[in-house]
């Protein structure tokens, strides 16, 4: 095995074998096929990168087909939100398809299988017809309707695409095998009555092809060369083969249908019907709200494209199903957020800080590094004046050797600036401490070059100059679930696992560079985290979300 053979995952190995028994490359074609019943979320993004990924390496096209043949549950909004999501991940389809454009031609179909004795109208109700199926271990039984006549089926299939019998009177299915050891194989129904208003097609139809009949077909009309989906379909691939196997043209690419393991996440649930369920009780604020695992939800909440797709890519694609740690996302968040994300600062919970020896009404500008990671950030000026916020657990009375951060009688750095040395501090009847009496060293001030600005202190606080500051609103977030597989119980459901506590909203205050700061801009506030802005800011309101925090949020911050 050379280099290159090792690293290719199952699903490139698959390739490999086609490309090496007479397929050729310019046949690879590749498909991305949401249902637009619901926004994608992080188990999509896992295909995205997949199906993409594939069509990058190969230099093959890859569709973006919607699998719309529900107009029970699908909307226009959601096929936007998709296109909207595949694109902000960095992905280009060839063509944009949907499975209502083929509603004609898979008709005609299913007019050519009755014709051929393939396939017959029932008209049983469901509950009959689930009867008749059978279990694994026992045959099905056959349909009174079977043995109708092509004729008559002809005549009544008709009818039900002309709007004559009402929803859930008749089905077509396919006349295969009710003893076949495969259930899927008994007969299944190809088309069903359902007097909806479809998102694309209208009223033209009212009755819509079933997921086994359209997919496959799909595939074949587009000419998608190898069609992944997830395990639960491996039984179906049988019957994707036996409708192909109908109507096939040999000279023609035969599409593929291979299966790889659904991606499962710690902490949080990906199923549409689910994360449905969350917005439609108000759990959340909506698909984006930023605990969501939606794609849209992550994006408002500051993650990155890059980081997405670097973690689809680490985690890869698997045979076998398993839950992926979420934190092994995070990581790749920060690493990439610790490149790319300006250096501010923010000061959450205020605590007031006093500069007795700085003169009242004196300000000045300090010079600050935009990205210590990035040269090319270069720097910026912050207001410095006698009145600072600091963060409240950044002072206390007493600390012990450990306290590296401001105690009575002890130094710090304020960050960019001057080795401040706290002398008293005031409280409120209740004891609470409400502010912090410092001198500073005039020699210490960062980078004036003086023997002062370079000694040692061991704590370097950040800070906002309170006449100066704007306020924000910050959301703080916590996991949605507080289990770490919420919907892996048999005796209890998801919902019993929310977390009431996952969302906290405060006042604090930042920088005044921030005034321009727009949304979906990324910011370390420094040692405290990274934050966006959100799309409810505006230039009266500045409204952050915390993406996430500097190390492992469920780990310590440091001893103290
Ligand atoms: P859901 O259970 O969320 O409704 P779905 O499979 O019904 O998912 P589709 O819109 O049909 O959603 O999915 C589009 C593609 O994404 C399919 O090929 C599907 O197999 C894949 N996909 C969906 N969820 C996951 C997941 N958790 N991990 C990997 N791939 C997934
Ligand atoms: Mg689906």
């Amino acid at each position: 095995m050379n280099e290159a053979e090792k690293s290719l995952n199952f699903i490139e190995h698959i390739i490999e074998d086609d490309l090496a028994n007479g397929f050729t490359k310019d046949q690879l074609r590749f498909r991305f096929p949401p249902e637009p019943n619901g926004y994608l979320h992080m188990g999509h993004a896992s295909s995205i990168c997949l199906n993409f990924g594939l069509g990058n390496r190969y230099n093959a096209p890859v569709n973006l087909r919607f699998d719309d043949t529900n107009p029970a549950k699908e909307e226009q909004e959601y096929v936007d939100a998709i296109k909207k999501d595949v694109s902000w991940l960095g992905f280009q389809w060839d063509k944009e398809c949907y499975a209502s454009d083929y509603f004609q031609q898979l008709y005609d179909w299913a007019l050519a299988l009755i014709k051929e004795g393939k396939a017959y109208v029932d008209s049983q109700t469901a509950e009959a017809i689930a009867t008749q199926k059978g279990t694994p271990t026992s045959v099905g039984t056959n349909s009174p309707f079977r043995d109708r006549s092509i004729t008559e089926n002809i005549r009544l299939f008709e009818e039900m695409k002309a709007g004559k019998h009402e929803s859930g009177t008749h089905v077509l299915r396919a006349k295969i095998d009710m003893s076949a050891a495969n259930m899927l194989m008994r007969d299944p129904i190809i088309y069903r009555i359902l007097h909806k208003t479809h998102h694309r097609t209208q009223n033209d139809w009212c009755i819509y092809p079933m997921y086994d009949w359209t997919h496959g077909e799909s595939d074949y009309l587009e000419q998608v060369s190898h069609s992944f989906c997830t395990l639960e379909f491996a039984m179906h691939r049988e019957l994707y083969d036996w409708f192909l196997d109908q109507l096939i043209d040999p000279s023609l690419v035969r599409p593929k249908q291979r299966e790889f393991a659904r991606r499962n996440f710690s902490h949080t649930v990906v199923s549409k019907r689910k994360l449905m369920q969350l917005v439609e009780q108000g759990v959340v604020s909506g698909w984006d709200d930023p605990r969501m695992p939606t794609i849209s939800g992550l994006r408002r909440r500051g993650y990155t494209p890059e980081s997405i797709v670097a973690f689809a890519n680490t985690i890869g694609i698997a045979k076998r199903e398993n839950v992926v740690d979420v934190s092994l996302l995070d990581f790749t968040l920060r690493e990439h957020l610790n490149r790319v994300a300006p250096r501010v600062m923010g000061v959450l919970n205020p605590l007031k800080l006093v500069i007795t020896n700085y003169p009242e009404g004196q300000e000045e500008l300090l010079v600050a590094e935009n990205n210590q990671e990035d040269e090319s950030a270069g720097t910026r000026e912050v207001p410095f004046s006698r009145a600072l916020f600091i963060e409240q657990e950044d002072f206390k009375e007493e600390g012990n050797r450990k306290f590296f951060r401001l105690k009575l009688g002890g130094e710090v750095r304020l960050k960019n600036g001057y080795i401040i040395k706290a002398e008293s501090c005031t409280k409120d009847p209740n004891g609470n401490i409400t502010e912090v009496q410092c001198t500073y060293d005039p020699l210490s001030k960062s980078g004036s070059g003086t023997e002062e600005s370079l000694r040692k202190v061991k704590g370097t606080l950040h800070w906002v100059s309170q006449k100066h500051a704007l306020t924000a609103k910050v959301r703080l977030y916590d996991r949605l679930f507080t289990d770490p597989t919420p919907d892996a119980h048999k005796d209890k459901d998801f919902m019993d696992f929310i977390n009431p506590n996952s969302l906290e909203e405060i006042t604090a205050y930042v920088e005044p560079s921030l005034a321009s700061a727009k949304e979906g801009d990324r910011f370390q506030f420094q040692r405290m985290g990274y934050f966006v802005v959100d799309q409810d800011s505006s230039s009266d309101q500045l409204v952050f979300n915390k993406t996430t925090g500097l190390r492992d949020t469920w780990s310590k911050l440091d001893a103290s």
